[in-house]
């Protein structure tokens, strides 16, 4: 295994609740990477539309509200530090009804396109691991590696109820995460899919140290390729060719 520095852009998507900050987190630490999480932007913007009382389907009054709008990530050891306009709005940014506004104000094209520019300006030097919806398919679609980690909506919601500690109940999570799914897969932007070039991980009856592991080998053929050994690398472990 190489110790330098991995100067890769590592593309992890899917659905609510499927682990990708986790996994994202853990690869970011692993490999020396910064972790960039999109859909924290997305909660930023929504927000600040919920502050303003700006109706989350009112696509232009969201567009001039995004011209005067500043996000940005600052990538820590436990995660992403989210500023909104200055304002540190890392654990506000969590709370159910920003959640349900994101994945409102997502649909719009304006929006997207606002936040695709910030997202590849803030990847544009490599050594990343992005996750979203649709990094591998919108964001970098040269990305390195692209992984789209799903699983079940009944596993995802059991997760996010542990997570939560047992609050709240595990029906109406799944309800919630079924409705994201829903507008996520079939807004006409970018909708959540896999790249083609992805590798799928159903993570449903996997352990997060197993999925690690799959992405690990995978990042591992990568950078040996990239350090020229590529001779040494079993192309069907390779995410693709070239
Ligand atoms: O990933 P997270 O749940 O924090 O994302 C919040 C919402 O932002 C999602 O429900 C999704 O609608 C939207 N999103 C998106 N594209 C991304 C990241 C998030 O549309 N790249």
């Amino acid at each position: 295994m190489s110790t330098e520095p991995c100067p890769l852009i590592i593309a992890i998507d899917g659905p609510a609740g499927a682990g990708k900050s986790t996994v994202a987190a853990r690869l970011a630490s692993r490999f020396g990477l910064l972790n960039l999480e999109t859909g924290a932007m997305y909660r930023a913007f929504a927000l600040k539309a919920l502050e303003q009382h700006i109706e989350p389907t009112n696509g232009a009054a969201l567009e001039q509200l995004a011209a005067s709008t500043n996000i940005r990530l600052e990538p820590t050891p436990s995660g992403n530090r989210v500023l909104l306009d200055d304002i540190d709005v890392t654990a506000r940014i969590r709370q159910p009804d920003v959640t349900q506004a994101a994945s409102q104000v997502s649909v719009h094209p304006a929006i997207r396109r606002w936040m695709v520019d910030l997202q590849r300006e803030l990847g544009a030097g490599g050594g990343i691991v992005m996750e979203g919806r649709d990094i591998g398919t919108v964001v970098f679609p040269h990305a390195d590696i692209k992984v789209f980690l799903d699983a079940s909506p009944e596993a995802r919601s059991e997760r996010r109820y542990a997570q939560a500690g047992g609050a709240g109940s595990q029906e109406a999570i799944l309800r919630e995460i079924r409705e994201r799914d829903e507008r996520d897969r079939t807004r006409a932007q970018s909708p959540l899919k896999p790249a083609p070039d992805a590798v799928v991980i159903d993570s449903t009856n996997l352990t997060l140290d197993q999925v690690v592991a799959r992405i690990e080998s995978l990042v591992t053929a990568r950078l040996d390729a990239h350090h020229g050994h590529a001779s040494h690398v079993d192309a069907s472990s390779a995410p693709r060719e070239g």
